[in-house]
């Protein structure tokens, strides 16, 4: 249970995430809530309540991490990993993988796709206090189609009455958002990257649906089709928006006019390209290539040209999301940080700006900002610190020293108390 406390650090990021504030402190309620951010020599009597000063840190709010599958493990094939473990191994996994991502300074996580055997458990036993984790946001399995992408742990579902009715199967069994295939992956050897996988009407009927039960739709795609069919469809959140031609001899078919379409749409991207970063030094340090998808080996899009684009998208207003894919490929679970790290270094956001994204504005995508992702009176009193001022290199994010949620210390020093 948390109990009155204060916080003081040498800086703490305001409240709209842009510039810090010297010497300050965040005094927090019994309820676990932000009572006030002030400067510290104007705290007055602290009798009754529990000090921590945490010393020359930068502090800022929780990181929110807006794409995981706690099932898998980033250091195993993930089809091999998936087709063969059972669903008790994975829970195990799925324990280490939420204490890993919240020591590291993530205390909001969606999962946008793992079993409904595993994850679901997994909230339940973080929100009792058994296990440590961030705060989460399910999906459960993904919907797909038959054989399609990530069928091995999604639910398989080809008509629109289909799908109308696994949307609701997920929202029975305790999900706070849908994920949907809108085009193949690479993770699936029977999918196609470059082609569609349903028809805009019935990625229609799912956001309808969804809509009807308070929540709203996510959905993978690569290729160009099927961004249209979500933009057709208004879906809510377009996973890797990647533009790959339906043409297997051209590498992508960017349309600029559905990227003034998403904008305009208020459409939320997540492109990504953390996971980029993660794989570029990975090969630096001598990891292999990996294998390509049948349907892109022939023509692949470069690094560069899908920078151009994403940049290009964000000219024209698209806002981007974190979303790292934890679980996938050199995406870990404490590697929440090269989001940010990416968003500044690929795509030319300013510290401040990628820090943001980290936290506020990725809030805002989930549906949470009223409670989490920046530090002012009324919300949870989720925080993160690091020793270096990310403000200046932002891949100061990477290791958090101090971790606190809800109020209550989990790591202190670096060490951890969970
Ligand atoms: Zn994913």
């Amino acid at each position: 249970m948390p109990e009155s406390a204060i916080f003081k650090a040498r800086r703490i990021a305001n409240s709209d995430n842009d510039g810090w504030l010297n010497d300050h402190a965040v005094v927090v309620d019994t309820g676990g809530r932000v009572e006030a951010v002030i400067p510290s020599s104007t705290l007055g009597d602290t009798s009754g309540k529990k000090t921590y000063d945490l010393g020359d840190v930068f502090l800022l709010p929780g990181l929110v991490e807006a794409h995981s599958h706690v099932h898998v493990s980033p250091d195993l094939d993930g089809f091999a990993n998936i087709t063969t473990e059972t669903d008790d191994r994975m829970v195990m996994r799925a324990v280490g993988a939420v204490r890993k991502a919240l020591l590291s300074g993530v205390t909001t996580m969606r999962d946008i796709g793992s079993r409904n055997e595993v994850i679901f458990p997994v909230r339940d036993a973080i929100e009792s206090g058994v296990i440590p984790g961030p705060r989460l946001q399910l999906a459960g399995t993904p919907i797909t189609t038959t054989a399609g992408h990530c069928w091995m742990f999604g639910t398989e579902a080809n008509t629109l009455e289909d799908v109308v009715r696994v949307v609701r199967q997920q929202v029975k069994l305790g999900a706070n958002v849908i994920k949907i295939m809108a085009s193949g992956g690479n993770f699936t050897p029977t999918s196609n990257p470059r082609m569609t996988q349903y028809p805009a009407e019935t990625l229609r009927a799912a956001v309808v649906e969804a809509e009807r039960l308070g929540i709203y739709v996510v959905a993978h795609s690569h290729a160009t089709d099927g961004i249209r069919n979500c933009i057709d469809a208004g879906i809510h959140q377009i996973i890797h928006c990647r533009w790959l031609s339906s043409d297997p001899t051209v590498a992508m078919d960017y349309d600029p006019e559905g990227a003034v379409q998403l904008a305009d749409n208020g459409t939320w991207v997540d492109p990504t390209i953390g996971l980029s970063v993660l794989g570029a030094e990975a090969r630096a340090a001598g990891a292999p290539q990996r294998q390509l998808h049948w349907g892109v080996s022939a023509a692949r899009p470069s690094p560069e040209q899908t920078i151009e684009v994403l940049k290009d998208m964000r000219d024209k207003g698209v806002r981007y999301t974190t979303g790292l894919d934890m679980g996938m490929a050199y995406a870990d679970y404490d590697k929440s940080a090269y989001n940010a790290i990416s968003f500044v270094e690929l795509l030319g956001y300013t510290p401040w700006e990628a820090i943001a994204a980290s936290t506020s504005v990725t809030a805002e995508a989930l549906r949470v900002n009223d409670t989490v992702g920046s530090l002012r009176s009324g919300m949870i009193a989720d925080m993160m610190s690091v020793a270096g001022d990310p403000s200046e290199d932002i891949r100061a994010l990477a290791i958090s020293t101090d971790v606190v949620k809800g109020g209550v210390p989990v790591k202190l020093e670096g060490r951890a108390l969970v």
